[in-house]
């Protein structure tokens, strides 16, 4: 069975994250969304906040599940006995990061391999602070996050 990870902070889940998500599950018999936990970085969103809501918009992908981890993601991918690891590519931008990353996780293991998913055009300027901070500003966040999370992302943002 080929398992594979889609790790990231997630906070919160947008329709670019969806779309890897959706693509990713065609091709791996498990797709196990791994959410990071950054003891350092405060997010928005806790943690089981954030998973409960890409649970919420997966619940329709039969062999997606979704999970937080703490520490090094080779460790979390031997646990789950997964071999690869899921990453979306939107631009330049994330290409440098995401190769270190990947140049990295594969010296600390080899048998693991990185795969790198082209970002789809419409969402390639998406990322989850743009969307903090357009709705941070009253801006609107439909299109930009799967509807079943509109509302729970500005009510968290008024609740700060
Ligand atoms: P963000 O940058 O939005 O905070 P994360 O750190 O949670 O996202 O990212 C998790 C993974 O999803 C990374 O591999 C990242 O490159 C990818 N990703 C994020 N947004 C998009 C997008 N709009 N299209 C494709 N991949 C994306």
């Amino acid at each position: 069975m080929k398992i594979g990870v889609y790790p990231g902070s997630f906070d919160p889940i947008t329709n670019g994250h969806l779309d890897i998500i959706e693509r990713g599950s065609k091709v791996f018999d498990k797709l196990i969304v791994g959410v990071l936990v950054n003891v350092d970085k405060k997010g928005l969103f806790d943690y089981p906040e954030r998973v409960e809501l890409i649970q919420r918009v997966t619940a329709k992908y039969k062999n997606v599940e979704v999970r937080c981890f703490e520490g090094l993601l080779i460790d979390f991918m031997k646990k789950e006995e997964a071999s690869v690891i899921l990453k979306g590519l939107r631009a330049f931008s994330d290409f440098e990061y995401e190769f270190q990353m990947a140049l990295m996780n594969n010296k600390l293991d080899p048998e693991v391999e990185t795969v790198f998913m082209m970002t789809s055009a419409q969402y390639s300027y998406l990322s989850s602070s743009a969307v903090k901070q357009v709705a941070k500003f009253g801006g609107r966040i439909e299109g930009l996050v799967p509807d079943e999370v509109i509302d729970d992302v500005y009510s968290k943002i008024l609740s700060l």
